[in-house]
C-alpha cells in the first residue's frame, strides 16, 4: 500500500527451527510503527526493521497504563497460502478498547490493512509445521512526556510478529483450576472488558499463588458477591450442564473473545442450546453433585480450546465430566483449527488471504 511507507531490513534473521519456537520468544525481521498526534491524527504508518523503541521516561504509559494489545494469529494452510481468522473483529474491538482508554481509536479497515501488509511482507516467517503460527501484537500505548494526569496528547501504534509453535505439541491435556474467591480480576465499570495490560497486572498474583497450589491457572469470579463465574485466566468461560452449554453474559468486566463468538455460532449451528447467562459457582456445585457437569473449557486465541478437568473451590475438589476432553470441546477445537488451517471450508467468510 502506497501509504505505508516499507524502510527494508539490512540483514534478515535467520528463521527458526520450527520445532522449539514455544509462544512470543522470537520476533521477525519488520515491525509496523504508526503516529498519533492531535494535528496530524493518526499518520505515518510504516514498516521498518524490528528494533527497541525509544520513549521517554516521562512517556505517559510508563506511569499511568494508557495502553491496550490485540492477540491475532496468522495460519499457513496445507496448501501454503497465509490467512487470518475474523482479524477485523479484533480491530473492531481495539477501537471499541482505546475509546474507554480516551486513545484515539484507529480506523479498523485501516488496522486490518496495515496488519495485512506487515504479514505479507513477513510471510516466509509463518512457519508450516502442524498446529504453528505467526502470532501478531499490536499495541496502542501513550508516548506524551508529561506527568499530569489526563489523556495523553500522542500515541504510538506498533506491530510486532512472533512465529508461535503448536499450543499442545504433547497432546491435549486438561488442566485444573482454582476458583479464586480472594482476588479478582475486574470489576464491572471497569476496564475488564478491554484488552488492557492493567488487567493482565491485576491476574499475575492470583496466577502465581494458584501454581503454587499445583493449578495451571485460576477461575475469575465477581468482584462483588465472589459468586458468579467470569473468565478462566485470559480466557471466556464455557460450562456444558447438562444438555446445556452455558457461557457468562457481556456485562462489562469479561473480555468479547473472538474465539467465544466463534464457539458460540458453530455450537448453535450444531443445535446446542447455548445460553449467555450468568453462572455461579453454587449451580456448578449443584449440577456437580447431580453428575450434570459434563465440560468446562476456556476459549482464546492462543490455546482455542483449553479443556478443565477439575475445580478446586474453598479445598473441594470438582471434577468435571470423566476428567477427558469432552465431547463439544473437541469438535470445536478440531472444527476451528480446521477452518483457521484451511482443512475445512470457510463458509462463513471467516478467513482473509494475505
Ligand atoms: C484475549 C482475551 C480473551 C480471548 O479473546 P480471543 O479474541 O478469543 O483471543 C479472553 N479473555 C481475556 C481477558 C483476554 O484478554
Amino acid at each position: 500500500m502506497s501509504h505505508i511507507q516499507f524502510v527494508p531490513a539490512a540483514t534478515r534473521k535467520p528463521k527458526p527451527d520450527e520445532g522449539g519456537l514455544g509462544f512470543g520468544r522470537i520476533f521477525t525481521d519488520h515491525m509496523l510503527l504508526a503516529d498519533y498526534d492531535v494535528d496530524k491524527g493518526w499518520h505515518g504508518a510504516r514498516i521498518v526493521p524490528y528494533g527497541p523503541l525509544s520513549l521517554d521516561p516521562a512517556a505517559a504509559v510508563l506511569h499511568y497504563g494508557q495502553e491496550l494489545f490485540e492477540g491475532i494469529k496468522a495460519f499457513r494452510g496445507g496448501d501454503g497460502k497465509v490467512r487470518l481468522f475474523r482479524t477485523e473483529k479484533n480491530c473492531e474491538r481495539m477501537a471499541a478498547g482505546a475509546a474507554r482508554l480516551c486513545i484515539p481509536p484507529i480506523d479498523p479497515a485501516f488496522m486490518l490493512e496495515m496488519i495485512t501488509e506487515l504479514v505479507r511482507v513477513e510471510q516466509d516467517w509463518v512457519p508450516r509445521a502442524p498446529g504453528t503460527a505467526l502470532y501478531i501484537r499490536p499495541t496502542l500505548i501513550a508516548t506524551e512526556p508529561f506527568l499530569g494526569v489526563r489523556p495523553a496528547k500522542t500515541y504510538t501504534f506498533f506491530v510486532v510478529l512472533s512465529p508461535v509453535g503448536a499450543y499442545y505439541a504433547e497432546g491435549i491435556d486438561p488442566v485444573r483450576i482454582w476458583v479464586e474467591a480472594k482476588y479478582v480480576r475486574a470489576a464491572r465499570g471497569g476496564l475488564g472488558a478491554v484488552k488492557a495490560g492493567a488487567n493482565y497486572a491485576a491476574s499475575l498474583l492470583a496466577g502465581e499463588e494458584a501454581k503454587k497450589k499445583g493449578y495451571a491457572q485460576v477461575l475469575w469470579l465477581d468482584a462483588i458477591e465472589h459468586r458468579w463465574f467470569e473468565e478462566v485466566g485470559t480466557m471466556n468461560l464455557f460450562l456444558r450442564i447438562g444438555d446445556e452449554v452455558v457461557t457468562p453474559p457481556l456485562g462489562g468486566s469479561i473480555l468479547d473473545g473472538v474465539t467465544r463468538d466463534t464457539a458460540i455460532t458453530l455450537l448453535r449451528e450444531w443445535g446446542a442450546k447455548v445460553s449467555e447467562r450468568p453462572v455461579s459457582i453454587d449451580e456448578v456445585r449443584e449440577a456437580h453433585a447431580r453428575g450434570e457437569l459434563r465440560e468446562v473449557f476456556g476459549t482464546g486465541t492462543a490455546a482455542v480450546i483449553s479443556p478443565v478437568k477439575e475445580l478446586c473451590y474453598h479445598g473441594e475438589s470438582l471434577v468435571v465430566g470423566d476428567g477427558k476432553m469432552g465431547e463439544l470441546s473437541r469438535r470445536l477445537y478440531d472444527t476451528i483449527t480446521g477452518i483457521q488451517y484451511g482443512k475445512l471450508p470457510d463458509t462463513r467468510g471467516w478467513l482473509r488471504a494475505v
